[in-house]
Formats: C-alpha cells, sequence, structure tokens
C-alpha cells in the first residue's frame, strides 16, 4: 500500500468528475489530496503507478443518513448505547470504505461514540469513511428515538438537549420533526413539535453555524419543519392517514423549493420489493410523489438510512439502482445524488463532491461504466478515503 505522504499516479482511466465525463485519463494525489488530473504524457509519472485500464474512476459515494452504532441484523434497537458497540462501528466504517463510501453522516446514536470515530478516521487511526455526526437527535417524551437520550418535554429542554449536542461537537443538528415507525408507540403520521419551538431551535442550530436535518414522514411535520428552513429532511414519506405517500401537497413542496430545504430520501435496496410489483399501488403513489418533487427541481441527496433493520452500512451501491428506478433517475443524475449533488446538500462541496485539483482525494475506481449501467459500482477495484488507500 503506498505511503500517504508519496505521490501516487492512477492511469489509464477513464474520469467522471462528478458532472461528466472528461478528457483526461491519469489522476495523482498526494497527503490526501488530488493534484493532478490530465492526459498521461504530461505527468510526471511517479512510482507507485497503478494501471487503470477499462476502469472508471468517479468521486467516492456519499451516504448522507446513516447510523453507525444500529445492527441491521436487530429488529429492536437496545434501550442503552453501550461500549461494547465501539468495535462493531470500527467494523461497520470499514466495510463502507471499503464498498466506495468516503463520506457518510451518521444522524443518530445515544453516546457520541461515532463523534470519536469520526476523529479516529480523520487522523488516519482507522479505515472509514470521513462523518458528519449529530450525536442524540431531538425527539418529545416517548417520541421517535427516544431511547438515544434527546428527549425534551418543553422548548427549553429541547435547547438544552441541543446545547449538549454542541458541547460534544457535532456537526449538525438531527431532530425528529415526527414519530417514526422504529419506536414502539410513535406514529409517523404525527408531528412532533410545535411551529414555533422548531424554528426557534433551527435558528439556535444556525447560530452556531450547524446545519439541521430533521426526521419527516407525516405531511405536517414536513411543512413545520420545511418552514422552519432546516436544511434537510429525511425521508420525506409525506404519509398522512392513507397510509404512506399518500399526502403529497404540492404547497408543501413548494415551501421545500423556496427554503432551498434538500430532500434525503432514504431509499434502501430494500424498495426493490416495491419496484418488483409494478402495479402495487403504494410504488405508483411513491412514484408520483418523487417525480412532482424532482420536476419542481427540490434537490436530492442520495441516502440508505443504514444500520435500520435488514439495511446494512455498504448497501449505499447497491441501493442508488432501487433509487434511481423508485425516482425515475437517469444514471448521471442518480450519480450526482451520491457524489457532487450530496457534497453540495452537506454544505462539504468546497471539500469533497467533485474531481478537481485540490480537493480531497476521495476516489472510487470501479471496473465497467457505471454510467451506462449503475451495478458497475457493485464492483470497486480501488478506494481512496482522504487519500489512505482502503483493501476491501
Ligand atoms: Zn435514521
Amino acid at each position: 500500500m503506498p505511503d500517504f505522504n508519496e505521490t501516487v499516479t492512477l492511469t489509464d482511466l477513464s474520469i467522471w468528475d462528478g458532472d461528466r465525463l472528461i478528457d483526461a485519463d491519469t489522476l495523482q494525489l498526494c497527503a490526501g489530496v488530488i493534484t493532478f488530473i490530465g492526459q498521461g504524457e504530461e505527468a510526471r509519472i511517479s512510482d507507485p503507478a497503478i494501471s487503470c485500464s477499462g476502469l472508471t474512476l468517479l468521486p467516492g459515494l456519499i451516504d448522507a443518513h446513516v447510523h453507525l452504532e444500529l445492527n441491521p441484523d436487530e429488529k429492536d434497537p437496545p434501550d442503552k448505547t453501550r461500549p461494547e458497540v465501539i468495535p462493531l462501528m470500527r467494523e461497520r466504517a470499514a466495510k463502507m470504505a471499503a464498498a466506495g463510501i468516503t463520506t457518510a453522516r451518521d444522524l443518530g446514536g445515544g453516546a457520541w461514540f461515532e463523534l470519536a470515530l469520526r476523529d479516529e478516521i480523520a487522523a488516519g487511526q482507522t479505515p472509514g469513511p470521513r462523518l458528519i455526526c449529530a450525536g442524540q437527535p431531538i425527539t418529545t417524551p416517548s417520541g421517535h428515538c427516544h431511547f438515544w437520550g434527546g428527549q425534551a418535554a418543553s422548548a427549553g429542554e429541547a435547547h438544552a438537549v441541543l446545547k449538549r449536542q454542541v458541547e460534544h461537537g457535532v456537526d449538525l443538528i438531527k431532530i425528529m420533526a415526527t414519530g417514526g415507525r422504529m419506536t414502539k408507540g410513535s406514529q409517523p403520521t404525527d408531528a412532533q413539535f410545535s411551529q414555533a419551538t422548531l424554528s426557534s431551535l433551527v435558528a439556535a442550530a444556525h447560530q452556531q453555524a450547524l446545519p439541521v436535518a430533521a426526521h419527516c414522514h407525516g405531511t405536517e411535520g414536513i411543512r413545520r419543519a420545511a418552514h422552519a428552513c432546516v436544511d434537510s429532511i429525511e425521508h420525506c414519506s409525506w404519509v398522512g392517514p392513507e397510509g404512506w405517500a399518500s399526502d403529497y401537497q404540492a404547497e408543501v413542496a413548494e415551501i421545500i423549493l423556496e427554503n432551498k430545504v434538500w430532500v434525503s430520501p432514504t431509499v434502501n435496496k430494500g424498495w426493490q420489493r416495491m419496484l418488483d410489483n409494478p402495479s402495487g399501488k403504494v410504488l405508483g403513489r411513491v412514484r408520483s410523489a418523487y417525480q412532482q418533487m424532482v420536476d419542481k427541481g427540490i434537490p436530492m441527496m442520495a441516502s440508505t438510512d443504514a444500520g435500520i433493520p435488514g439495511v446494512y452500512h455498504a448497501d449505499l451501491p447497491h441501493a442508488l439502482k432501487v433509487f434511481a428506478g423508485i425516482a425515475q433517475l437517469d444514471q448521471s443524475a442518480t450519480l450526482k445524488s451520491a457524489t457532487s449533488a450530496a457534497a453540495l446538500g452537506l454544505g462539504i462541496s468546497d471539500i469533497t463532491g467533485n474531481i478537481e485539483v485540490g480537493k480531497s482525494a476521495d476516489l472510487l475506481i470501479v471496473d465497467g461504466d457505471p454510467l451506462s449501467d449503475l451495478a458497475a459500482l457493485a464492483n470497486p477495484v480501488h478506494v481512496f478515503c482522504a487519500g489512505r488507500q482502503v483493501t476491501a
């Protein structure tokens, strides 16, 4: 494996830069950043050089919604976060990196273990994607994911939970704006905080320069979160009394668009079940909601909610094909949603998401051409996370 501080040259590549295929076949990286992109004959070919004939290089993938702490094999989350989970979290991070996921946003845990992991990875002590962490989500008593410790019975308590996250060094704030399926007694349709509380929490987070992600299934929660100017709406399921995706409201979508809120749809590969039943009622509704959001120009970033039952941490490369099928996106738009667009949505486009000199060397090199078939994403040959080569 090359030394972090020596120049590595990748030759004979096709390069998709996060926007288009570019006229270059060679890339060099050194000390974590991309230092050269161009034709092989212009490059001062260094040793080590890695020949990549037949391979395509693209920006490393970004999963905008994961939970490192959750075990996908457990039906019910544990009532308390215990230190025994730490080595498992390291394993999960290593698997994500090996699959080509070079950045992930962790949207909730109970004991800030993922923040310690974030710092270990950044220091090069353990392999994994760059992590952006929310810590404990702010929720209501017995509300969605209350077992993580972020319960608040009043606006004052909610602000105290927020302050606690800031003290622990989080990168953003997560608010549960509706109930969810994973928590017994909580209902996806129900909004969890008043407009006034949500708006004041978002303002307080923004004052600390922290973005806000809001978990939203029901339409009323989506409306309040969009109105409060959160930075991303997670799930955006448009759940109404008639069920999943039954309550899309154009007027709420308009607020999302106007307030420049990103949607992080958490489409995992299990949604393939829906695609396998094309005459299903729910598929029709979900597709129609996505179609309308896409047509309106609402920006989306790919995400999986990895860690919830049955959704594994390294699944994003497989989930993207399913997301494309649900939202009816072409390959290029789908790849953008997990690279350049996701970096914009997470506010890190100055660091990653594109193949550009000076950007972090977050590189996924796959066998074949993902622009003609997204299935190629499942065959990573080389991965670099912030310039560190990862082995499967
Ligand atoms: Zn989640």
